[in-house]
């Protein structure tokens, strides 16, 4: 490696950047096409474009909110530039007469086309610089580095891997591949952060296929490899055999709210048969929202306890450890069974003395993020571990498990995200899969009705009269920010709006800016039936249970994804009465409107995330999205599903003929989230 590359590896080590491959495999989450300029005349609401214009006027204006305007005209028309945050500065920098090229998104307002908040360059001269020419990635920040400097950091990489200056090899099995394989990485690299001019967004994804293609393959060649060690490891060591007292077990049935349903029972029977076993169990349990996933947690805990284990319940949010405490002692203290939760609310003594109690192996089941468990937590009897809608294998490393010897806990991971079974199959090869294909019985589905924005006083209307039968309603607003364009209102705001139109209901906010004890409370309020309506953001998403909570109201739902937007409506619903759904919509794009047909029509979790595929919108290139356990940053289950059966013979060749790519190639994808092997 030459100078240059060093000092470049050395920048990165000091922006808390791994490596030229963490730069290079976090791709742009989209782009912005700055090569060409488009006349104001001809700019129409909702795209996206680069306009050059001389200054008018800029002015603060309080219209009613201050802010400032900048009025530009380029000869075939006016364009107002409208900033809520700025600089006086900033004002002063804008120039009647100056040139200005601005890049922003076009809303039509009542004095013409507007850009709210665009991105521009002022310049005094006559004749602008050149255009870009190649399409602008636009990146996540990372660690306090923000998309500009992540795209400059890119650009450099690339160069000096061209020059050879910097090294990344090249780890498919070319041979074996060659029909799939149509570029080297360096070059899929670079197609995909710089991407030539003239593509029109909706040809991008196309044009960007093969290339994405490629390192989608090698993604899931990672994943299989990694999957495979650990199972491999996995069944070389033991675990605690359980016995199965059917006695208590059955007290324990006979003693919940309502009998298993077939499917609930026919997974538990494969998760019993696992846990009798001298070998852990590594299980994945899928099954959509609602379908009663947590009994099964339940479940498993008790049998560990009757066995004097300690069984770990690991949640993705405080949300949901709260709830799940709330469910397992419900269910478990009537037996005698310990629950303990470690949530952030516990002062440092209560923590002290829960991990003192686990460290002594008292039998219990613990609940708690993955948080939670770091560090100072030793389970000296720890049994059974039960991960729910986590999305990463192997967090067994992450608890204190040093004195355990070689016995391993049994693991169950649960999911709610819908993966045919005959992509599971070519993924996770050895891994055990149990499925609850059934609602329980009595729910009837979700009524779901799509109102424009200009309903939505009507719906407001109406929700006094809603909640004094009793219902109570979740109010979601996807929107972030006010300022942004397009539909729905930001949290505050419709926050605002609900309580000044509905004074006699009760109304709580959560958001994800707010302190969590707070949040729990509020949350918990609504629980109990003290709110009427809880107004969030998407915080809400995963796993919570309000069985009164019968309508579900999504503010800008045309800013969601399908399997985003189903897993909120599978919230309501889930007590004998049925829920409703209420989706307002702003402008739509034709893919939107798409999206919001398909969640009238069904609420078949495997068929929204069939057709979820099949209407991305042109900007939604890699949409990444969580698979039932895995999480990726390229590849996706559904879009990839003729890669997904190159694996396993891929994955056996690889083994048998280059051995020594293995660990990288999984060190490259996976980094130290997986730990395969035992050297
Ligand atoms: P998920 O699979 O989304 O985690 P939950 O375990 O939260 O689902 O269950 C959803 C709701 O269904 C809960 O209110 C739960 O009490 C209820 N439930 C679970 N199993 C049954 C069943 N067999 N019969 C009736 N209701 C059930
Ligand atoms: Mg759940």
């Amino acid at each position: 490696m030459s100078r240059s590359g060093q000092a470049f590896l050395a920048t990165l080590t000091r922006l808390g950047i791994g490596g030229v491959e963490d730069l290079l495999f976090e791709l742009p989450l989209r782009y912005e096409d700055e090569t060409r300029r488009v006349p104001i005349g001809a700019l129409s609401g909702g795209q996206t474009s680069l306009v050059e214009a001389t200054i008018e006027l800029a002015d603060i204006r309080y219209t009613p909110r201050r802010q400032l305007l900048c009025r530009v005209s380029d000869g075939t028309g006016f364009l107002n530039l409208r900033f809520f945050h700025f600089h006086e500065a900033q004002r002063g920098a804008l120039q009647r007469g100056d040139r200005i090229r601005a890049f922003g998104t076009c809303r039509m307002g009542m004095g013409g086309p507007e850009f709210i908040h665009p991105r521009y360059q002022v310049f005094r001269a006559e004749t602008l610089p050149p255009l870009r020419d190649r399409l602008t990635p636009v990146y996540t920040r990372r660690k306090g580095v923000g998309s500009k400097r992540i795209a400059r950091l890119v650009e450099t990489a690339l160069e000096l891997l061209r020059k050879g200056e910097l090294e990344l090899v090249d780890r498919l099995p070319r041979e074996h591949l060659s029909g799939w394989i149509q570029s080297t990485l360096l070059d899929a690299l670079e197609h995909i952060h710089a991407p030539p001019p003239g593509i029109s967004p909706q040809d991008l994804s196309e044009r960007l296929t093969p290339f994405r293609q490629r390192l989608a393959l090698e993604e899931l060649l990672a994943h299989a490899h990694s999957l495979r060690k650990i199972r491999s490891e996995w069944i070389r060591t033991r675990s605690f055999p359980l016995t199965i007292e059917s006695g208590a077990l059955d007290r324990f049935m006979t003693s919940l709210p309502w009998r298993l349903t077939a499917a609930q029972l026919r997974a538990w029977q494969e998760i019993a048969r696992d846990l009798e076993r001298p070998i852990p169990m590594l299980r994945l349990l899928q099954g959509d929202v609602g379908s009663g996933k947590t009994v099964l947690a339940a479940l498993t805990a008790f049998v560990t306890v009757q066995n004097q284990g300690q069984a770990a319940v690991m949640a993705p949010t405080e949300l949901l450890v709260n709830q799940h405490a709330k469910t397992f002692h419900e269910w478990l203290d009537p037996h005698g069974v310990p629950v303990r939760s470690l949530h952030a609310r516990l002062t440092r003594k209560e923590r002290r003395e829960v991990l003192e109690e686990l460290g002594s192996g008292l039998p219990c089941v613990v609940l708690g993020t993955q948080s939670l468990f770091q560090g100072d937590v030793a389970f000296p009897r720890l049994m059974s571990i039960i991960i729910d809608e986590q999305h990463r294998f192997g967090v067994e490393q992450r608890l204190n498990l040093a004195d355990k010897g070689s016995l391993r806990p049994h693991q169950l991971i649960m999911t709610a995200t819908p993966i045919p079974r005959t992509l599971a199959m070519s993924l996770y090869t050895g891994l055990d899969q149990s499925r609850i294909d059934e609602l329980p019985p009595g729910r009837i589905p979700v009524a779901t009705t799509v109102l424009p924005e200009t309903r939505r006083s009507e719906l407001v209307a109406r929700l006094p009269s809603l909640c004094q039968t009793g219902q109570q309603v979740f109010w979601v607003c996807p929107r972030v920010e006010d300022t942004e364009t397009g539909g729905g209102r930001a949290v505050e705001t419709a926050w605002g709006e609900l309580r000044a139109a509905c004074p006699d209901l009760r109304l709580g906010m959560i958001h994800g800016r707010m302190d969590s004890r707070e949040r729990q409370r509020i949350v918990e309020d609504f629980q109990a039936g003290g709110l009427d309506i809880l107004v969030a953001t998407t915080i809400i998403e995963v796993g919570v249970d309000i069985p009164r909570a019968n309508v579900m109201v999504i503010d800008g739902a045309e800013r969601l994804g399908l399997l985003q937007l189903h897993q909120l409506r599978g919230r309501v619903g889930r007590g004998t009465e049925g829920g409703q759904c209420l989706l307002i919509y702003g402008p739509l794009s034709p893919e939107a409107r798409a999206r919001l047909e398909v969640l009238r029509k069904t609420t078949d979790g495997f068929v929204i995330a069939e057709r979820d595929l099949e209407i991305r919108g042109p900007g939604e290139i890699w949409g990444t999205r969580q698979s039932g356990g895995l999480s990726f940053r390229i590849a996706d289950l559904f879009r990839d599903r003729e890669l997904l059966t190159l694996i396993p013979e891929t994955v056996q060749q690889m083994e048998a003929e280059h051995p020594e790519g293995v660990a990288p190639l999984i060190q490259r994808w996976l980094g130290t989230d997986l730990r395969y092997g035992q050297a």
